[in-house]
């Protein structure tokens, strides 16, 4: 689905026009485009006193990917990215010094840049000054969401205690967010749980050789993860209902994989994928759990069935295979799962008790299995999408749908390939750190959370 009034007051006389009317506009967001730069200008990376020695290293790491890092604000500069390093910051005095000189680069940033706090998680904190630190970091961070501009964002990617900044998932998830691939996320916290994870060969084709599964993939969100996951190296099992063959085929063809009709919620569902990818691929690393309906309804008007089938589609079979596939010995190495979760089920949504029921509980489902996946030397994790402009979307009323496609900092809907690079990313060698996660994918949603 389009959304035709971003495209209006982002071209030719109607640019003109909403520009003088002094109407909002939304920007074109930078996304990843294969061969642009990760960055689009230099990067300033700044530090507090304590985090000097974590700063330099990152800023090592960035300059071997070729960015041109300076380590002062020089005001005439127009910085493409600002990197805020406050791993060791002790007390809250400390914080100010930094995001102040990050402050004042900002009228200058290029469009599409970013602003990325480095620190670490609250739980680990030795003292009260340092926990109210750490803890001030998602604040700032929401705040400065909020004021960011021409497709700009703000995040904070945080370290648990034992985490180096070295780890391989902490230049994962700096790389991710820098680039393109983040476009819809704004506003939001990144964080890396584990040292685990490696560093891919090709950062172009970090799923080559990996066998990955998609429910759900006939259209929509599920249909364009197939197809980034594909770009990104994997070879891909495409899965939707009987009804949906038809898409469902025309996308196995396009990305090169294979289509296997099933109901996940059918009770022979898990020995269908296993007996599918056994015959083809002799193994499967990841599992997108994407299939997911709605059946919106007041509580009070709400019917048994419309209640049951969305927990049974978007809860029940996503617990069931993960649980039967664990047990089952067709799982590669490392192997990852990703759930699709939903912002209803963070801030909820009116009439959407039986869906904001099934998307929380997937952030439980993923928090509870951590351990399980982790055990396995693999992660589950998930990415909570806002508006994304899909049919799902398409079908509310256009009141509310105009409404709920600009109330976030980036004023628009996201597109299905912003939520399937961040899944592509947590599926990825390089976030083998992140575990039990979930990542919202919103633009910074403005109601509920
Ligand atoms: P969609 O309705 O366009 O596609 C969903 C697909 O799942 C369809 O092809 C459908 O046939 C398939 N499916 C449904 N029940 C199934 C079953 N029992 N077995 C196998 N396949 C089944 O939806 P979408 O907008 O692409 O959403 C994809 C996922 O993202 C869903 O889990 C949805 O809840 C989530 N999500 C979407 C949005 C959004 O704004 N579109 C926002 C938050 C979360």
């Amino acid at each position: 689905m389009t959304d035709t009034y971003t495209n209006l007051v982002n071209s030719g006389f109607t640019k003109t026009l909403a520009k003088r009317l002094g109407l909002p506009r939304p920007a074109v967001l930078r996304r990843h485009r294969p061969g642009a730069p990760l960055v689009p200008g230099p990067v300033l990376v700044v530090n507090d006193d304590a985090s000097g020695p974590d700063a330099d290293a990152l800023a090592e790491q960035l300059l071997g990917w070729d960015l041109d890092v300076h380590r002062h604000a020089g005001h005439e500069t127009r910085f493409g990215a600002v990197v805020v390093v406050l791993t060791e910051a002790a007390d809250p005095q400390a914080l100010g010094e930094p995001l102040l000189t990050a402050g004042s680069v900002l009228r200058g940033l290029a469009p599409g840049g970013r602003v990325l706090t480095v620190a670490r998680t609250a739980t680990g904190a030795t003292s009260a000054p340092a926990a109210a630190a750490r803890a001030a970091v998602p604040g700032i961070i929401r705040s400065l969401g909020k004021e960011m501009r021409g497709g700009a964002t703000a995040n904070a990617l945080l370290l648990e205690a034992d985490v180096p900044v070295g780890a391989p998932s902490v230049a994962g998830g700096l790389r991710f967010l820098l680039s393109g691939r983040s476009a819809y996320v704004d506003g939001q916290t990144l964080t890396v749980t584990t040292t685990d994870g490696t560093t891919p060969d090709d950062w172009d084709r970090p799923l080559d050789g990996r066998v990955a599964l998609v429910t759900g993939a006939a259209r929509g969100i599920g249909a364009q993860i197939a197809r980034v996951l594909a770009r990104d190296g994997a070879q891909v099992v495409v899965v939707d209902v009987p009804a949906a063959g038809e898409g469902l085929s025309r996308v196995a063809n396009e990305v090169r994989g294979t289509a296997l009709q099933l109901d996940i919620t059918a009770e022979d569902a898990t020995a269908r994928i296993v007996e599918h990818v056994r015959t083809r691929y002799g193994h499967l690393d990841l599992v997108v759990h994407n299939a997911g309906i709605t059946r919106d309804k007041l509580l009070a008007n709400m019917k048994p069935d419309a209640w049951s089938s969305v927990l049974a589609v978007n809860l029940a079979a996503p617990l069931r295979l993960t649980t039967e596939l664990l047990a089952s010995d067709v799982l590669g190495e490392h192997p990852r799962v990703v759930c699709l979760a939903s912002t209803s089920g963070i801030g909820g949504t009116r009439g959407q008790t039986n869906y904001a029921a099934s998307k929380a509980g997937i952030i439980g489902m993923v928090h509870a299995m951590a351990p399980d996946l982790h055990g396995t030397g693999g992660t589950i994790n998930a990415v909570a999408p806002g508006f994304i402009e899909t049919d799902m979307t398409a079908r509310m009323p256009f009141a509310s749908r105009e409404v709920a496609r600009r109330i976030n900092s980036l004023q628009q809907g996201g597109q299905p390939v912003d939520v399937a690079e961040a899944i592509a990313f947590l599926a990825s060698p390089q976030a083998g750190g992140v575990n039990g996660q979930t990542l919202r994918v919103c633009g910074q949603l403005m109601v509920g959370a």
